[in-house]
């Protein structure tokens, strides 16, 4: 019997944007997820599963091996810290910044800064690698508010066209990372499934060719 893999794919907008790699690469769910409940989908190929989860858990899916590979963003695998696992490929869906943004018209800020976020670890991580001490806000959505009723001076969030910063009156300070979609592996599968594996990622990788 054909060892049996699973994919993690995540929820919403960016496991939308995965469907036509993997088609290209010839997985196709047995049901479209996008109309679908169910959270397990069998697949047209062999020994092929998909789940889907949260995007921010898909690497927590992976760690711990319940699926062998997954695909999430470089956001998300960063605050996670990327513990048991490989980023064999970059699918360079949904690509964006982290960015550090704050009030077009702050005035300097006397004290330590206070910075809202739903990227605790990454922002921690960010000014304590230049020596800075910050007071972190932990959010989990809507950051551009927090400067603007005075909750933090800073927000530390995903960035794209910026229109969403200027619509609300603040403006990028500072580049923490590009961020993009990655194909993920848990290291443990990489060595017990090795061949399996590397033909999937060998598949992507073309179909991501194939698409460019
Ligand atoms: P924009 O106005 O185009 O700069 O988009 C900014 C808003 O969209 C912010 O609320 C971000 O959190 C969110 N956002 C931008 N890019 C992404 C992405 N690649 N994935 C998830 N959220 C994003």
């Amino acid at each position: 019997m054909a060892e049996v893999l699973t994919i993690a794919l995540p929820k919403g907008r960016v496991g939308e944007e995965c469907l036509p790699l993997l088609a290209a690469a010839g997985i196709v769910p047995e049901e479209d997820p996008r109309n679908s409940r169910k959270l397990i989908l069998g697949t047209n190929a062999a020994g092929l599963k998909l789940i889907i989860v949260r995007a921010a858990d898909v690497p927590t899916y992976v760690q711990h091996g319940a699926a062998e590979l997954g695909i999430t963003g470089k956001d998300v695998l960063m605050e996670h810290g990327g513990e048991g696992i490989y980023e064999p490929l970059d699918l360079r869906i949904a690509p964006c910044r982290m960015m550090v943004a704050g009030r077009k018209d702050a005035p300097p800020v006397e004290g330590r800064l206070r910075v809202a976020t739903k990227y605790v670890n990454c922002t921690r991580r960010f000014y304590a690698q230049q020596g800075k001490q910050v007071e972190i806000i932990k959010l989990y959505g809507s950051m551009e508010l927090a400067p603007l009723v005075g909750l933090a001076d800073r927000i530390v969030d995903l960035v794209d066209t910026g229109n969403t910063l200027k619509a609300n009156g603040l403006m990028p300070l500072e580049h923490i990372a590009d961020i993009s979609s990655r194909l993920i592996v848990n290291k443990a599968a990489m060595k017990m499934k090795h061949a399996r594996v590397k033909e999937l990622i060998k598949l992507i990788r073309a179909a991501l060719d194939k698409l460019a």
